[in-house]
């Protein structure tokens, strides 16, 4: 590529929502590269290879819906595709729709800067290329940077090998005759825990917030559901984009769990959970919105992992008291609990024994110091913002993005931020993102991004902006819708606060993803009302 080299558009990242930015772009006869800082394309599914990595939604609701071919063409063959599947899926995305030719791999974006004369975005690379371009549309991911393990004292000091679930290795990892340590109890440790202690001599989990799981009750995919999603796939997707997550089987019971006697509610409990999956808070309508409501969801999980769990001192540890239950993004797993019941499995209870630090041999608690052979850290990502933090963006008269989110992110809709024309975010925060089923919300941004360029080209329009009060409407509407909820009541990572230092503002939006839809819709009927437009 030459120095200096114009495209219409630059797309940061070749996950889900690059590939599918670059083929509607390309639809539109609007030229754009893609640079993505990955060996392959896959973003999520390509970093994310530890064992027992698959999706938390069923394989035919977590995929494109943009080619009726591509439908009809893959098969998927679990009922929650594993991390391969879903890799190899987003690689033949890549070549059935040929999109290679404009992705750059292995490059990663440094900076991103505006030349308001110019009208003109100057992205620079890691290799020293700079491009220009109008639009600039970061599809870096809302999980895609992990957290270092050097927040934990000590961690290079440690002689055996370790891991970031996150940056798992390609050939991945043969734990057998080791005693490992996980680092962690989130979703990846979820998945991960279960398959590790299976090979390993022993498995060391150091907890520090037990997480609300469901099981998955996964397995291959029911010939019977394939037909009958292939006689009324429209009809299903167009089901799921009216519920507040995105997912059809989450649609939520006309009833409130108030009006149904505890002997209903255990039994719409139990049919949930026979069922798997997030299915479960869905069974009442007020459940993410009363906390007593709530409170009943919440015990009846507690009694399932003290039924899964022989030691009730274990068990008791396992369940979540200081949260409601779906107020961190539940978990979805393949024998969890159960794998407690296992001689070469220990919990350690962080709360009562805090990690010191990282020794050469393992981990120090305030307790004693346990050895092992290996460390898997499950510590989570630097969500939301962390991607777009690690590039230098500057905006109009050389406004830092970092300084204008130094109090949280602000944005207009996630999609876009004042100050920032012609920059787009897909799934930025103040978007439902990681609340909803992320294969739609990708979706419906990227649609609506597309359409907004086109529109522009129709017009000659050479920037659009979100306007300051628009942003800051819309950012007090994300923050009131989410106060009514039981959502902010968990410190969780949708608030920042699993990241020292990190203002705490709660990131996604709560309002669900059909009046959140809605609303886009409407801004862009508007003639983009809340945005300036620049002839
Ligand atoms: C372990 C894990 C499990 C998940 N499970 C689910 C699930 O079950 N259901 C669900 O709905 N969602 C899930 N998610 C969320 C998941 O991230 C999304 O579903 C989806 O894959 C996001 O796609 P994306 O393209 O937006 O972002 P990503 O897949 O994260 O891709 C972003 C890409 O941008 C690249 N990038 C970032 N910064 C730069 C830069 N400066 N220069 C160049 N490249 C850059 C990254 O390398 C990455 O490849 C999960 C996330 C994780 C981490």
């Amino acid at each position: 590529m030459h120095q200096g080299r114009e495209v219409d558009t630059v797309i940061v990242g070749a996950g889900f929502s690059g590939l599918y930015m670059l083929h509607r772009l390309r639809q539109l006869g609007v030229s754009a590269v893609v640079f993505e800082a990955g060996k392959s394309v896959g973003g999520t599914w390509f970093w994310n290879r530890y064992p027992g990595a698959r999706v938390d939604i069923e394989s035919q609701e977590y995929c494109y819906s943009f080619s009726p071919e591509l439908d009809r063409e893959w098969k998927w063959t679990e009922r929650y595709a594993a991390q391969p599947e879903l890799l190899k899926y987003l690689n033949h995305v890549a070549d059935r729709f040929d999109l290679r030719k404009d992705i750059h791999l292995e490059t990663r974006v440094t900076a991103a800067h505006y030349d308001e004369d110019a009208r003109r975005w100057r992205v620079t690379t890691d290799k020293g290329e700079t491009i220009v371009c109008r639009f600039c549309v970061m599809a870096t991911g809302c999980l895609s940077v992990p957290k270092a393990d050097a927040e934990l004292p000590g961690s290079e000091a440690f002689k055996g090998d370790s891991w970031h679930t996150g940056r798992w290795p390609e050939g991945g990892v043969d734990f057998t005759g080791k005693t490992v340590a996980v680092i962690g109890t989130g979703s990846s440790a979820i998945q991960a825990i279960p398959i590790i202690a299976a090979q390993a001599d022993h498995v060391t989990v150091f907890q520090r917030t037990p997480n609300f799981s469901v099981p998955a009750h996964n397995g291959p995919i029911d010939p019977a559901v394939v037909a009958d999603w292939e006689k009324n796939r429209d009809a299903y997707r167009k089901e799921a984009r009216d519920t507040g997550f995105g997912i059809r089987y989450v649609s939520m019971g006309e009833q409130a769990a108030h009006e149904a006697t505890p002997a209903e509610q255990k039994a719409a409990y139990e049919e949930r959970w026979k069922y798997g999956g997030f299915a479960l808070l869905g069974a009442y309508n007020d459940l993410i919105l009363d906390r007593d409501a709530n409170s009943t969801a919440a015990k009846f999980v507690h009694e399932k992992i003290h039924e899964i769990v022989k030691d009730p001192a274990v068990a008791a540890k396992l369940s979540p008291k200081t949260y409601p239950i779906g107020a961190k993004r539940i978990c979805v797993d393949t024998g969890y609990y159960a794998t407690f019941n296992r001689d070469n499995v220990s919990l350690v209870d962080l709360t009562e024994e805090p990690i010191e630090r990282v020794t050469a041999n393992g981990v120090k608690t305030g307790a004693k110091e346990y050895p092992v052979d290996a460390i898997v850290y499950a510590i989570g990502f630097d969500a939301m913002t962390g991607a777009l933090d690690k590039i230098d963006i500057t905006g109009r008269a050389g406004a830092k993005l970092k300084d204008a989110w130094s109090a949280g992110p602000k944005t207009y809709l996630g999609l876009m931020v004042a100050g920032f024309p012609n920059l787009f975010l897909v799934t930025g925060p103040g978007s439902p993102s990681v609340l909803c089923n992320m294969a739609v919300a990708i979706e419906q941004h990227v649609d609506w991004i597309s359409d907004c360029i086109a529109w522009m080209g129709e017009r000659q329009a050479r920037a659009i902006e979100a306007t300051e009060a628009a942003q800051d409407e819309w950012v007090a509407h994300v923050n009131e819708v989410a106060d009514t909820t039981i959502y902010p009541y968990a410190n969780s990572w949708y608030l920042g606060a699993n990241v020292p230092g990190k203002p705490r503002v709660f990131m996604p939006y709560i309002g669900g993803f059909p009046v959140y839809r809605d609303k886009c819709n409407e801004v862009a009927a508007r003639g983009y009302e809340g945005c300036t437009v620049a002839a």
